[in-house]
């Protein structure tokens, strides 16, 4: 039986302001779940109220006034009331008919949070009950107001949390239509409360327990439907065909493993066998690999492309921005040195390695692209170019994921799409944002891991330091000098800027607007006259066109003894991903305050690659207690995986994954992946043993819709991440 529609069950006035906060249907209005529950609180002395508590007091009406206000025809209602140890004001506006009921010596009990005007206590707006006038006080009735428990939801100017309160009133009784995700047998297993049950009690709850089985129950669905969709996804992968592209040992692989520099961290080694097992089969591989910045991660990527072409196939590698793929494009083929091949005929053994982009020129494109699909190109580096259909393919036998987060899982599925015959290419997904292993139990589960733990041998630490602007611009000044003493050493630096600048068409939000924050075009010219005239200075943003992009990044990353070299780059997060100069030895964030806790993790990752010592200034000008506490945070570790757990730990509540609690819908609206992963784990093993007997989730309608409904929010906790 469906739910009737929401225009149906409230107002068309309410259902209006309900879309306000992204609910359109019935099942969302009462899956619009409390943020918080107030109590009225035990009965309080009126002599020991605090300013600020929540409070039910008892008392007795004394007197009872209104007066006219400032606002024409609005008049405000003083009563004052006592409990015999002191005295409380209550202030209605425009509610001057109260003051009838609110008559001297009437008593009752009064509940809301305590105010201060003018030296006086007062409650505005309270709520209260008045006992019948004559009547004895029946002590139970007064314990019940008080201890009553009050839902408190998202809510929006237009649609306060009180009216959202009555729609659900009005809702509630429809909770036993609710479609339910969980089948019966598992619900009896699990010892969980029935879904109307669980609907009514988190929105009407009588006690803490009411509350408590709710909450579990309702996050125990929320689990039960993402680990359902994600091992359907898992096994359907396992159902699927791919090419089993197996290393001969003795090809091009082999050679390449014989000319490395360095020998492979224990981590790679570990991924690469991992990989190399996964690719052998006839099944797709779908791994992850994550590991820190700096961890090496590229070699284990080239080296499973290379088992690849040695196998006969192609592979590709697709990169978030232009400059990472070309960064990529030219350090595979550094690292390939006499392996890495040319054009449509390389030499014998050799790989030829094509770059893709969309700001290539049109007779360079159409190159690639017969190089591409006459199966000449080993390894296709490029952007979401690679995605197009004009792209054909050979053989395409591996798709290498760089820097997931910036790619959606539906970008994804199509360039896994890519193959003509039907099979479909092995999938290595890389991410530099570590990810902690609750998580990638819960928002990966379709996906095997394998983590680089450790960084290279040699590699020089990062030390990081917050510089608090704005108590000490001394302390600004000192950056700059640091930043000439490296340079004069012949090391290169970096100065990151929220944000892009220098015109009237670079507009943040309103309120970026208002604050002033350093914007790289303005700062970058600001340097140039002042602290920072005696080096060279480059600048490089978004915005700029990708050859003269290209341009600046070359003679960034060039010999300082060069001549048109460049020593300090102002730039926005452009640098964030990848980019890769081995000399440059300090970073200083600007307004570092305004980035998040993962991403100045990865912006710090650029400098100490080269084996220098490497120094990364956070630079601030916020007073805000947290977000010193998060720089303070960063700046005390370099371990990825504890400083992606803080950054979860210190999200709002119900922004896990990446959904603002304000009301934007999400399919993980309680499940909190830290906190909750016993639920996750029992979820889960249900989950399997649902998709083992129904893959198609044929005789479970309520698991199928809730699927169906699930959103993206993996995509969503990736890009935030
Ligand atoms: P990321 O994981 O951030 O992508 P990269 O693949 O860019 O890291 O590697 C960072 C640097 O470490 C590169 O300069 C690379 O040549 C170097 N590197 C990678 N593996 C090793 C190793 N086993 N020993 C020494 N240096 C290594
Ligand atoms: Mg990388």
């Amino acid at each position: 039986m469906a739910l009737p529609a929401l225009a149906t069950v409230v107002t068309p006035k309410a259902a209006k302001a309900l879309a306000a906060l992204d609910i359109t249907t019935t099942e969302e209005l009462l899956r619009h779940y409390p943020r918080r529950y107030a109590r009225r609180g035990d009965l309080t002395d009126l002599a020991s109220l605090r300013v600020g508590d929540t409070v039910t007091v008892f008392a007795e009406v004394l007197s009872s006034r209104s007066r006219p206000t400032r606002q024409r025809g609005r008049t405000m209602l003083e009563v004052v009331v006592t409990d015999g140890t002191g005295r409380l004001t209550l202030t209605f506006f425009g509610q001057a008919w109260r003051e009838r009921q609110l008559a001297a010596g009437r008593r009752g009990m009064f509940s809301g949070k305590v105010g201060e005007f003018r030296g006086t206590r007062q409650l505005s707006h309270p709520e209260y009950v008045l006992i019948p006038a004559g009547d004895d006080i029946d002590a139970d009735a007064v314990a019940a107001f008080a201890s009553e428990i009050i839902p408190i939801y998202p809510a929006t100017a237009a649609l306060p949390s009180w009216r959202v309160s009555s729609c659900i009133e009005l809702a509630l009784p429809l909770a036993g239509q609710v479609p339910d995700p969980v089948p019966d047998s598992v619900r009896a297993a699990s010892g969980l409360v029935t879904l109307p049950a669980a609907l009514r009690h988190i929105h009407r709850p009588q006690s803490d327990a009411d509350v408590r089985d709710a909450i579990h129950r309702l996050k125990f669905d929320e689990a039960f439907v993402l680990q359902a969709e994600l091992l359907r996804r898992r096994q359907e992968n396992r159902q699927s065909v791919a090419q089993p592209r197996a290393a001969t040992g003795h090809g091009v692989l082999a050679r390449f493993d014989a000319g490395l520099p360095y020998p492979l961290t224990a981590g790679q080694v570990a991924a690469g066998e991992d990989i190399a097992s996964d690719i052998a089969r006839g099944w797709p591989m779908q791994r992850l690999l994550q590991g820190e910045v700096g961890s090496g991660k590229t070699v284990v990527a080239v080296r499973a492309m290379l088992a690849v072409v040695e196998a006969g196939g192609q592979s590709a590698l697709l990169a978030p921005t232009e400059v990472l793929a070309q960064q990529h494009f030219a350090s595979i083929r550094t690292l390939l040195g006499p392996l890495a091949g040319e054009g449509i005929i390389s030499e014998p053994g050799a790989v030829t390695v094509t770059l893709l982009t969309g700001s290539m020129a049109q007779p360079a494109k159409r190159q690639a692209l017969l190089e591409i699909a006459s199966g000449a190109a080993g390894i296709v580096v490029g952007t979401h170019a690679l995605l197009q259909d004009s792209v054909q393919f050979a053989d395409l036998g591996l798709v290498v994921v760089d820097e997931q987060h910036r790619f959606g899982v539906e970008q994804r599925a199509r360039l896994t799409a890519k193959s003509a015959d039907g099979t479909r290419p092995h999938l290595l997904v890389m991410t530099a944002t570590p990810i902690p292993r609750t998580v990638a139990m819960t928002v990966f589960a379709d996906l095997d891991v394998s983590s680089l733990t450790e960084l290279p041998a040699g590699r020089a630490p990062i030390t990081s330091h917050v510089v608090a602007a704005a108590d000490q611009p001394r302390h600004l000044a000192r950056v700059w000098e640091r930043v000439v003493e490296e340079v004069a050493l012949g090391r290169k630096a970096y100065v990151v800027c929220p944000r892009i600048g220098g015109e009237a068409g670079d507009r943040g939000s309103p309120q970026e607007d208002a604050a002033v924050s350093h914007g790289a075009v303005d700062l970058h010219a600001e340097l140039q006259a002042g602290p920072l005239a005696s080096v060279r200075l480059g600048l490089l943003h978004g915005r700029m066109p990708s050859e003269e992009k290209d341009a600046v990044m070359r003679r960034f990353a060039a010999e300082a003894s060069l001549p048109d070299s460049i020593d300090v780059l102002v730039a926005t997060t452009v640098v964030e991903v990848g980019v890769d100069v081995p000399s440059a030895s300090v970073m200083a964030v600007m307004d570092s305050d305004r980035f998040g806790v993962s991403q100045l993790h990865q912006l710090r990752g650029r400098v100490g690659r080269g084996g220098l010592p490497g120094l990364c200034l956070l630079v601030t000008e916020s007073a805000d207690p947290s977000a010193r506490e998060r720089l303070s945070m960063v700046a005390s570790t370099t371990d990825g995986f504890a400083l992606s757990e803080y950054d979860l730990s210190v999200r709002r509540e119900g922004d896990v994954l990446g959904a603002e609690q304000s009301g934007r819908t999400s399919s993980l609206r309680l499940l909190q992946v830290l906190q909750d992963q016993d639920i996750v784990t029992a979820a889960r093993e249900h989950a399997q043993a649902v998709v083992d007997a129904d893959p198609e989730f044929a005789d479970t309608p309520g698991l199928r819709a809730a699927i169906a409904a699930l959103s993206s929010d993996r995509a969503e906790f990736l890009e935030k991440s």
